[in-house]
């Protein structure tokens, strides 16, 4: 019997096209090209990548985010642009646009930091389903996505790699049985490096992940447990969870994604080779998976090694004030993501010391982490604060 074909591929808005995450979007995209179709695509200010992108699959909606790179694009016109295409505004506007047009059906969110958060709400307001990559938006801030999906019945996917992993651990469960979920890290760079040295970390030194290939930002925090941080309250905005039942343990092999322990002391966990495509493809292609990965599966033919190992909040101060701030709650993830945010760009330009990272988010804690912060225009606020007060200590 011949297989009946879709009725509709699903339309696809992609902001953050020319990053990691993009890439690998991109490949998922060709490879399932009869279920999902890429209608929109934004970058910051990488055009000639963007267009390529543009031309390769047909796209006729394009942003930058950058004013003087989109206002280049729109000036070269039809010359090089796809047949048809427009050129949408930019900032945030642009990605608003693109996240909200009538032809969109789920848009994915993949760009660095928090520029991604009113995009994301206008996606969410609009009834697009969300597929999220940028975990700084429900760490800044998570109710007001919750709250927004649950007004207009839209989804909202995870494509961070363990949360992806968690969803699928808890599909179909009941809340109340979930009692704890464990979030693996791989260590990051210095997994091995005693304290001491630390010190001495270079930017070469912190941009060597041993098993993902991500953009500069994420590899940092993962080389100070930040991304592992920010991933234990990304998990608890997510599955409604308290702070003491998201935690993290070292998987070196980046197999295991995630451990969900049931209240009868059954642990579920899930495996994938460390590809983002995996994530990705379980997002866009949700509820279906797809016939066929775009990355090869794990292979059992040889022998492989799980290990596990404590996260050591002595060595990785990042994510014992991780989970501070998830404690202290209100606005304290929001200052936390600022800080960091504030403190790695100023280590990866040689303003500041590895170990300054922890410091000045620290700091930044101290002084603002009690702040009230119930509206959203209250978080943004905050955030602000937090980044101009981390850069005084830079
Ligand atoms: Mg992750």
């Amino acid at each position: 019997m011949p297989t009946a074909p879709y009725p509709r591929r699903k339309r696809v808005a992609l902001l953050g096209a020319t990053g990691s995450v993009g890439d690998s979007t991109l490949r998922v995209i060709r490879a399932h090209h009869e279920a999902l179709e890429l209608v929109a695509v934004a970058a910051h200010g990488n055009a000639d990548k963007l267009l390529g992108i543009a031309r390769a699959f047909g796209v006729r909606h394009l942003a930058l985010y950058d004013e003087t790179a989109a206002a280049a694009l729109r000036a070269a016109g039809p010359s090089v642009l796809p047949p048809g295409a427009v050129v949408h505004a930019p900032g945030v506007e642009g990605l608003e646009q693109l996240a909200t047009l009538p032809e969109v059906d789920v848009v994915l969110v993949a760009v660095v930091g928090t520029a991604g958060l009113r995009p994301a709400l206008a996606a969410l307001a609009a009834g697009k389903d969300l597929a999220l990559a940028s975990k700084e938006i429900l760490v800044l801030a998570g109710a007001h996505v919750l709250a927004a999906a649950k007004k207009s019945g839209a989804r909202l996917l995870p494509v961070d790699s363990e949360h992806s992993a968690v969803f699928q651990c808890i599909e179909g469960r009941a809340h109340e049985e979930v009692r704890r979920v464990i979030l693996t890290a791989s260590g990051g760079a210095f997994r091995d490096w005693p304290f001491a040295k630390l010190a001495e970390a270079t930017v070469a030194d912190a941009l060597k992940h041993p098993n993902w290939s991500m953009g500069p930002k994420i590899t940092v925090d993962s080389a100070t447990l930040a991304n592992k941080g920010l991933e234990l309250i990304e998990a608890s905005v997510l599955f409604g969870l308290r702070p003491e039942q998201c935690a993290a343990v070292v998987h070196p092999q980046s197999i295991v994604h995630c451990l969900v322990e049931f209240t009868d002391g059954t642990m579920l966990a899930q495996l994938c080779p460390p590809s983002m495509t995996f994530p990705i493809q379980h997002a866009l292609l949700y509820p279906s998976r797809g016939r066929r990965g775009t990355d090869q599966a794990l292979s059992l033919d040889r022998l492989f090694t799980l290990e596990f190992r404590p996260a050591d909040e002595g060595r990785f101060p990042m994510l014992r004030l991780a989970r501070e701030a998830m404690v202290c709650g209100g606005a304290a993830p929001a200052v936390y993501n600022a800080a960091n945010e504030v403190a790695v760009a100023a280590f990866l330009a040689g303003r500041l010391p590895f170990l300054g990272i922890a410091r000045v988010t620290e700091a930044t804690l101290a002084a603002l982490g009690n702040a009230r912060a119930d509206e959203l225009s209250a978080v943004l606020a905050v955030d602000a604060e937090a980044r101009s007060f981390a850069e005084r200590q830079i």
